[in-house]
């Protein structure tokens, strides 16, 4: 049985603590897009994590963490956050890496951020983890995958040939050092003795784990607003971010998902730059920002202060929509219980009319949100562990958001730890 955790908004709807929690009734948990540009935040008995490439089952010694051929694979990033679990208790983390996987460069963080540099005041806000130069690569097919490192005679002429156009630009537009093929010969072979112990035949253990029924968990990072193709275009990631990704980055068969469950946040909240119609700006912004997630939004990866905003109903739905939504989790609940009343974005209006399906940039740019005022509960849920026992303006606030998505909610997430959880 394969399943699916993934994000309907902007990233950082809380998929890892959701994960962590299904990753107990998992064989295998597999990271099929991104890379070390996010980050998921996990809370269990070993501790407070930022995870950012090591899938969420990592706590678990029962469940193999595979790191899928569709993720940016950071070795030296993924090396650290294993030595770093370790170092603080935790048992090592079964990991086997695709051997497909392509490897992030040293030289894609420098053009990520050499990039941004050009751009100036123009820039996406990247995070500078080299992922829109990893993947720019990966499709103009200069990438390395895994394999190629243990493979000297071609490494060394791939290097040559990659580094003479690598060298043009940072020689005629960035004006920066160049790079030198005989430092990152070593630099590669030293990535490949530290990678080498994880490697595997992905396609080989996958068919195996099908064919003998695991439980597979495909885990998300970022979310549906942040695709390539479907989000806010072009402010947006660089690899797919739906669960139907997980059949190319992960070569799980498109008909073995049989759950996708989508992670939505009960307010809103994005990073970087880009169109965000519900946005919360001056006071109002701060105490939600104050209050949010687990000691406030600030970015797991750069702890930079998160844009915020109120429930959109309109991104949230096209978001479940597109991730193919059988079931939504619903998360960080019990930060709104300060509100006398809670607005939620129900339509956008464009050009003087009010539209409900989520539109490309363009109008989204220009869209004014059309809120609506649900009461408040003005209490603290959390503890609370029954579905019946919320009080009768947070089940209401649920419901109106459950209809307005169009898919159930069966999971509600009212605290950071993995037991603030209630079922329905
Ligand atoms: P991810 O990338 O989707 O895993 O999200 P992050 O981990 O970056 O952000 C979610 C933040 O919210 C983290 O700080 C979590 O500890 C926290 N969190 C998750 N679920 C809840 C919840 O139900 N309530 C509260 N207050 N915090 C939560």
């Amino acid at each position: 049985m394969v399943k699916a955790i993934v994000g309907a908004n902007w990233g950082d709807e809380g998929k890892g603590k959701i994960t962590d929690m299904l990753a107990a009734d998992s064989d295998i948990v597999i990271r099929f897009q991104g890379g070390a540009n996010a980050g998921h935040t996990i809370i269990n008995e070993y501790g407070k994590f930022a995870l950012h490439l090591l899938p969420s089952g990592s706590f678990n010694q029962n469940v193999t963490n595979m790191i899928g051929n569709g993720v940016a694979l950071d070795i030296p990033e993924l090396c650290k956050e294993i030595d770093e679990v370790v170092s603080r208790g935790v048992p090592k983390p079964n990991i086997v890496v695709s051997e497909r996987c392509q490897v992030l460069m040293p030289y894609h963080k420098l053009f990520d951020q050499y990039e941004e540099e050009r751009l100036s005041d123009r820039q996406f806000g990247s995070t500078k983890s080299g992922i829109a130069p990893f993947f720019s690569d990966k499709f103009s097919k200069i990438g390395f995958q895994v394999w190629e490192l243990f493979e000297e005679e071609a490494l060394k002429e791939k290097i040559k040939n990659v580094l003479e156009v690598k060298n043009l630009m940072l020689e005629h537009i960035y004006h920066k050092p160049l790079l030198n093929a005989d430092e990152l010969y070593i630099t590669l072979k030293e990535y490949g003795k530290m990678i080498k112990p994880y490697v595997i035949d992905s396609v080989a253990f996958i068919h195996e784990a099908v064919k003998n029924g695991k439980n597979i968990l495909l885990e998300g990072q970022l979310g549906s607003l942040k695709d390539p193709d479907f989000g806010i275009y072009p402010m947006t990631t660089s690899s797919s971010t739906l669960a139907g990704y997980g059949t190319v980055g992960a070569g799980i068969p498109p008909y073995e998902i049989k759950e996708i469950i989508t992670v939505v946040k009960a307010y809103s909240s994005a990073v970087g730059a880009g169109a965000f119609v519900s946005e919360i700006f001056g006071d109002e912004a701060d105490e939600l920002r104050k209050r949010g997630g687990d000691g406030g939004e600030f970015g797991a990866t750069t702890g930079r202060p998160r844009r915020m905003g109120w429930f959109d109903c309109v991104a949230s739905r096209y978001g479940c929509r597109v991730q193919g939504t059988t079931q939504v989790a619903f998360t960080v609940l019990d930060v709104l219980g300060y509100l006398d009343e809670i607005p939620v974005c129900v339509g956008y209006e464009v050009d003087g009319e009010v539209i409900r399906d989520f539109p490309t940039t363009n109008k989204l740019e220009k869209a004014k949100p059309v809120l609506k005022v649900l009461k408040g509960w003005k209490t603290d849920i959390r503890g609370i562990k029954k579905y019946e026992d919320l009080p009768e303006n947070c089940r209401k606030y649920i419901e109106f958001v459950e209809k307005e998505l169009e898919v159930p909610i069966t999971i509600v997430s009212n605290g950071p730890a993995r037991e603030d959880i209630i079922l329905r």
